[in-house]
């Protein structure tokens, strides 16, 4: 149902990165609620709130708190946030970023299942990660939509978090 709906585009935003496209998926009621749904079943009971990397992750995270009733975490990308942020700067597959999220936004000790469209290096969601544990919440697990076995991301991350993947290429 989801795989069905994901477009493969070549080269794109540079030579020689093949980009999975997952608008396809967002636009189509059914497909998008099967992802949202998958991304969550596997933690069940396991965590508190979903931690959404912009912008993508914002997507899953709210569809997904739609139908498990969790709050979202919104990780944001540096600059965004209005109040006192914590911040982690990270390696793309493509650049550097940062993301930040806001100091005491929720409980300590909250569990965060961070969600995101695509794992690839594991740059993203590694930084989401820190910044969860460095604001005193847990990382309850990561889940993506996709995973892109030959860029490593679940090596990276180490065997400190439980991820989960619905599709791997
Ligand atoms: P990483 O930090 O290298 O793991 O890259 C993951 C981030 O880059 C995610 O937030 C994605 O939105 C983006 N990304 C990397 N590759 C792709 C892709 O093929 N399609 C869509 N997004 C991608």
């Amino acid at each position: 149902m989801v795989e069905s709906h994901l477009a493969v585009i070549p080269d794109f935003p540079e030579p020689g990165v093949l980009f999975r496209d997952l608008t396809p998926v967002f636009a189509d009621g059914p497909a998008f609620h099967a992802l949202a749904e998958a991304l969550t079943a596997p933690f069940a009971g396991r965590f508190d709130h979903l931690g959404g990397v912009e912008a993508r992750g914002f997507l899953l995270a709210g569809a997904a708190s739609a139908l498990c009733g969790a709050g979202v975490l919104t990780v944001r990308k540096q600059g965004k946030l209005p109040r006192a942020v914590l911040t982690e700067e990270y390696d793309l597959e493509y650049g550097t970023a940062a993301l930040e999220v806001h100091e005491g936004e929720l409980p300590p000790g909250s569990r965060v299942l961070i969600v995101d469209d695509v794992l690839a290096t594991g740059g993203t969601v590694g930084a989401a990660a820190r910044l969860v544990e460095r604001a005193g919440w847990v990382v309850a697990g990561i889940s993506v939509a996709i995973e892109l076995e030959d860029l490593g991301g679940r090596a990276a991350l180490g065997d400190r978090y439980e991820v989960f993947s619905l599709l791997q290429y």
